[in-house]
């Protein structure tokens, strides 16, 4: 793999001009000590980010976005607390199944472990329960409205 020393990315060993800041002179084989670009993130996903990477003991570096740095001098969703991620080469692997699996947590919650047809049964039954109070509201209602009027006939 190529390195671009410029913009900091990988590149295939194919190419000539990096296909990021298409720059040619600046790409040369990739160290394992390369700092690689890994992400921008926003201020509080780079401090998570930090910790994950840090109990894996993977060496990344984080510094603050500077204007013009990224990719498109057009990004609307540049903020100025952002954080560029800079992960070393040899870590770049693990950085990424990491992340996959961090995506892969957000998208399921623990808690939907219910089986189908036992969340059925639990609704039922909880639907008959209140008819049931419903009744049982209605009945006594009636039973007082009995009891206050042979009261006062
Ligand atoms: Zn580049």
């Amino acid at each position: 793999m190529l390195y671009c020393t410029k913009c900091q990315t990988v590149c295939a060993d194919s190419t000539r001009t990096c296909p990021n800041c298409k720059r040619s002179r600046a790409l040369r084989p990739i160290k394992d000590t390369d700092e690689v670009f890994f992400m921008k993130v926003s201020e509080a996903e780079a401090a998570e980010l930090e910790e994950i990477f840090d109990a894996q003991a993977i060496r990344c570096r984080i510094e603050p976005v500077k204007a013009g740095f990224s990719v498109s001098t057009f990004d609307p969703e540049f903020m100025p607390t952002d954080k560029n991620i800079f992960v070393e080469y040899a870590y770049l692997e693990r950085a990424n199944e990491l992340m996959a699996k961090e995506i892969e947590d957000e998208e399921m919650p623990e808690e939907d472990n219910v089986p189908q047809s036992r969340r059925l049964v639990i609704e039922t039954v909880s639907v008959i329960a209140f008819l049931i109070l419903v009744m049982l509201a209605v009945f006594a209602a009636d039973a007082v409205a009995g009891w206050l009027k042979s009261l006062f006939m």
